[in-house]
């Protein structure tokens, strides 16, 4: 059985005592929950090591990771030291960061073959722009960036692997996927990881869904067929609306 996880990517907000305020209160919170959803909450770098001190139920993960080992990176922040602070998971390929930090494919395969080999799980995030889905390319669009994301790794390798579908026009834009949208994709996205690794590495693929999921969309969401739990952005600022996340996974 794949595991449903409901993730929080904080992004570029909160200071570290802000954050830790939160993640205290995340975790009584999650604590209290009866519920089989595995809870991440990824933070800036400053953060993790704080947070990890006020975690337990809760898992940890980075936004980011450098693409290089170590050495002369001057601002860069590697898989190995992320692992130190006690980070179990990194969220790679997030469209904010292929759009504003050019992070391409290639980039992208590099960093993820960092972070597995210093035993940090990426949360791998695809999704096509509103052009591509006007253009109707959204299918071509995922397809390619596992491919030459993903791809080249071993079946167990790959096997560590989150993936989140993120619809680039849904990120905190208030609009999000509709039912249909999601599962042709979320279908078609396990179709495609079954035609390369086989059908049940292709079953135990967990496939978030992220992009304006929240309190009162996330039943309607999780309950769609190959959706595995969600990413979520400026919802998991808030304690009580990740909660209300965490229990309609
Ligand atoms: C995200 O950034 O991964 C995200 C899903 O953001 P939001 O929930 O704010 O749309």
């Amino acid at each position: 059985m794949r595991n449903k996880i409901v993730a929080g990517n904080w992004k570029m907000n909160t200071t570290v005592k802000e954050g830790v305020k939160l993640a205290k209160e995340v975790e009584a919170l999650v604590a209290k929950v009866n519920n089989a959803a595995k809870v991440i909450v990824c933070t800036p770098f400053t953060h993790l090591t704080e947070v990890a001190k006020v975690i337990n139920k809760v898992a940890l993960g980075a936004e980011n990771c450098a693409s290089e080992t170590s050495g002369a990176y001057t601002g860069e922040v590697s898989a190995s030291m992320v692992v130190s602070t006690g980070a179990k998971y990194v969220i790679l390929g997030h469209s904010e960061r292929r759009a504003y930090y050019n992070e391409t494919d290639e980039i992208l395969n590099k960093k993820v073959k960092l972070a597995l080999a210093n035993n940090l799980l990426p949360i791998f995030c695809i999704g096509e722009t509103l052009d591509q889905r006007e253009a109707e390319k959204h299918f071509e669009v995922v397809k390619t960036q596992l491919e030459k994301g993903v791809f080249d790794l071993s079946a167990a390798d790959f096997s560590k692997l989150v993936i989140a579908y993120e619809p680039v026009w849904a990120i905190g834009t208030g609009r999000t996927a509709n039912g249909q949208q999601i599962e042709e994709i979320h279908t078609f996205l396990r179709d495609v990881i079954a035609e390369k690794y086989g059908k049940t590495v292709a079953e135990e693929c967990s496939i978030l869904y992220g992009g304006s999921c929240n309190a009162a969309n996330a039943k309607e969401i999780f309950s769609t067929p190959n959706v595995d739990g969600g990413l979520i952005g400026g919802a998991s600022l808030k304690a009580d609306s990740f909660l209300a996340i965490v229990e309609a996974v």
